[in-house]
């Protein structure tokens, strides 16, 4: 089995029907180029809603080196997200949609949940249409929509 960091035992949360906060700190998510050495740290909240679902609960902060889009300079871009909702099924039905949360799968042989897809999705969800350094961000907005008229 391969160990990433991101497997949680889920077992006895889905058994028994119990809420577990569990909190990790500076881990690494390989798909994340750009996220600073600090990693990112989450905060979940697995919730048995069944024998075969549970239901989280993330907050995650981390912090990204992007490249502004006004002044090409590279700045940290800290990520903040409270409340990401998703669940996690232990087999697909193809009839069962919810348009809500996301889905993702338990892994039942091994009791386990892997929520390092969760996290990247969570960030990626996060990245907004325009990434302006601080400096910029603070420039007043007809200015900036003059500059982007001049790229169309
Ligand atoms: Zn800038």
């Amino acid at each position: 089995m391969k160990h990433n960091g991101f497997e949680i035992k889920v077992s006895d949360i889905l058994n028994s029907k119990v809420t577990d906060t569990i909190t990790f700190e500076n881990r690494m998510i390989p798909e994340l180029e750009n996220l600073t050495k600090e990693g990112v740290s989450w905060t979940i909240t697995i919730q048995s809603l069944d024998h075969e679902s549970l239901f989280v609960t993330l907050d995650v902060e981390c912090e990204l080196n992007d490249i502004c889009d006004r002044c090409w300079d590279e700045y940290r871009r800290k990520v903040s997200i409270e409340g990401y909702t998703a669940k996690y099924v232990t087999e697909q039905d193809p009839t069962v949609k919810d348009d809500e949360d996301e889905i993702l799968f338990i892994d039942v042989k091994l009791g386990i949940i892997d929520v390092e897809e969760l996290i990247y999705h969570a960030i990626q969800l996060e990245e907004p249409f325009v990434k302006h350094c601080e400096k910029c961000a603070a420039l007043p907005v007809e200015e900036e929509d003059e500059e982007e008229n001049d790229w169309l």
